[in-house]
């Protein structure tokens, strides 16, 4: 009897490696170039890799086989703005995508919802992809009002802001209490989170955009729990701290989900 062949997307996964305030340009160079060379061996049809070092390693990276972002960028193109660097410049070395709006950020250096929303701007102006992170803190949690804060947190964001293309921007979930702690959020806290995050994009951009934008998770993620993780629907790859750091662990989990049927 002749059977339908049914023909599914392939949703492409996308794992980040932000590696804060680590790897100076020689660690970095040769942990990119050990990198690129195990990627050769890996499939990357299903997966975008991608890796946020510091500002000042990234020019010194041939970024093959992997796609080189920046930890945070400043609105303006250029002035009197001491110590900051602009979408442009980042545009000038390779960078593809930006870390907007991390909670170390938002905690250790005053980011507020406003300025995240104009690094977002002054970044899709640059064909750069913002990863737009949101996420509650501990308190937040118990209190029960980290929807109310995710949504918060995202419409500042996104405000004023349209794109034309699903893959312009990504999004983080990153609960902060998750963040290098060890106490990885459960797949099913993760997924209702992403599942709330989803329908915000879709009443933002519409159906067709809201419903293709990459939502990570990120928090404490490792070898040993990605599986669970990325199982579920709408977690679409992983934003990645402390493991990152390991080319092991780090090629681990990417292997981990090349090799996985969709
Ligand atoms: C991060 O800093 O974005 C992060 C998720 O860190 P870790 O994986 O170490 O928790």
């Amino acid at each position: 009897m002749f059977k339908s062949k049914r023909i599914m997307l392939k949703p492409k996964y996308i794992i980040a490696g932000n590696w804060k305030l680590n790897k100076g340009p020689a660690e970095a160079k040769a942990f990119c170039e050990a990198l690129s060379k195990h990627l050769t061996s890996v499939s990357l049809q299903n997966i975008d890799v991608v890796v946020a070092p510091p500002f000042i390693s990234i020019p010194g990276i041939e970024a093959k086989n992997f796609f080189l972002s920046a930890q945070d960028v400043y609105w303006e193109e250029n002035g009197a703005f001491t110590g900051e660097v602009s979408a442009s410049m980042l545009k000038e070395i390779g960078v593809k995508y930006c870390i907007v709006g991390h909670s170390e950020r938002r905690q250790l250096f005053h980011e507020t919802d406003r300025t995240v929303n104009l690094k977002v701007a002054a970044l899709l102006k640059n064909n750069i992809k913002p990863i737009i992170c949101v996420g509650e803190r501990i308190e937040e949690r118990k209190a029960g009002i980290m929807y109310n804060v995710v949504k918060f947190q995202l419409s500042a964001a996104l405000f004023d802001i349209q794109i034309k293309n699903p893959d312009e921007l990504v999004i983080a979930y990153e609960p902060v209490w998750a963040i290098g702690t060890g106490n990885v959020a459960t797949p099913q806290q993760a997924e209702d989170m992403h599942e709330f995050i989803r329908r915000l994009l879709e009443n933002h951009f519409g159906a067709g955009i809201g419903g293709k934008i990459k939502i990570l998770y990120g928090g404490s993620v490792t070898p040993e729990n990605i599986a669970g993780l990325i199982e579920k629907e709408q977690i679409n790859g992983a934003l990645i701290g402390g493991a990152s750091l390991d080319l092991d662990k780090f090629i681990s989990i990417i292997k981990y989900i090349s090799e996985k049927e969709i």
